[in-house]
């Protein structure tokens, strides 16, 4: 359950309020990388996590984010009050001064609404919190920018709490995930295909106008990389087709699979038994002949079913019910 404390988790100054700056602050409150996004983010893997331990991280992070919430939307209000009645402030953001009466609501700084596609919640814990520690990184960003465009002091240092404290998640993030102890690049249960999983494709070939390069790191050679290059020129040449190693991998879960081609094939033939369902008795043929026959010059006599589906073909429903 939640409850609420009337204090904020950092007492916020401002000295003087700038509205185009509490226009800006908005992108933390309602925008991609904002607080409402990361409280929700965490709070709902949460609710499907099913490892008790990084549950719990989750749902600290996740209730310190509408903390965090609070802040940011006391500060974006402090700026924003002079939109109510001064005309000018009042242009920093209409849609705040107009529809919201200087009141914050829950948009970015373009005055897009907040939606839940900015969220990341794929239901598998470590693809869950390698997303936070992304999110994370971005908070810190967002945050750093805000503090470079601030002229307040008493704004900067609530901000400044702010960007310390997606360090600190991240932090925590990153030892959740690493004290899993899965190997970094093993994601869900099916392995990759050997041979094609150690490949890089040089696809990006030549130097360009503005110094770009052709070139090597860690990324792409040493260790077991097989550097390759680019499949679509060598597709052009003769010789071999293409490099690129298409053996499949051994079927992992077998029967995990033939479970997943029954539910399929169960679903299709349902599908197939309601659509038969709603196929009416009587089908349309009459009004298709007829529809045939008036644009034809030549009037056909009813039995020329044949001739007449094709013109039925343009309505979608013709088809099927000429087969009936
Ligand atoms: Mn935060
Ligand atoms: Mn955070």
């Amino acid at each position: 359950m939640y409850h609420h404390v009337k204090k904020l988790m950092f007492t916020v100054r401002v000295d003087e309020p700038d509205p185009r700056f509490g226009n800006m602050l908005l992108e933390q409150f309602g925008g991609a990388n904002g607080e409402l996004a990361a409280a929700m983010q965490y709070s709902i893997q949460g609710l499907n996590c099913e490892d008790p331990d990084r549950k719990d991280l989750l749902m600290d992070i996740g209730t310190e984010e509408l903390s965090h919430l609070e802040i940011v939307g006391t500060l974006a209000r402090m700026h924003l009050k002079p939109a109510k009645f001064d005309r000018q402030a009042a242009e920093a953001d209409p849609l705040i001064a107009i529809a919201g009466g200087g009141g914050v609501n829950l948009f970015n700084s373009q005055g897009n609404a907040w939606t839940a596609d900015y969220l990341k919640i794929t239901g598998e814990l470590d693809v869950d919190l390698r997303s936070n520690i992304a999110a994370e990184a971005r908070a810190k960003i967002v945050y750093e920018r805000l503090i470079n465009f601030c002229d307040d002091a008493g704004t900067k240092d609530a901000l400044q709490f702010l960007m310390t404290r997606e360090i600190t998640h991240m932090k925590a993030f990153s030892l959740a995930l690493e004290s899993m102890g899965k190997p970094a690049f093993s994601i869900g249960r099916v392995a990759p295909t050997p041979g094609l999983v150690n490949q890089f494709f040089n696809d990006s070939t030549g130097s360009g106008d503005h110094g770009e390069i052709d070139t090597r790191g860690p990324w792409n050679e040493g260790g077991d990389w097989v550097f390759t290059e680019s499949p679509a020129i060598q597709a052009g040449e003769p010789g071999p087709a293409t490099a690129i190693v298409t053996e499949s991998s051994a079927p992992v879960d077998e029967a995990g699979l033939g479970n997943l081609l029954l539910d399929e094939l169960r679903d299709i033939l349902h599908a197939e038994k309601q659509l038969t369902k709603a196929l009416p008795k009587q089908p349309v043929l009459t009004s298709c002949a007829s529809y045939s026959s008036s644009i034809s010059a030549r009037p056909r006599p009813r039995s020329s079913v044949s001739t007449s589906v094709s013109s039925c073909l343009a309505s979608p429903r013709g088809p099927s019910h000429a087969r009936a």
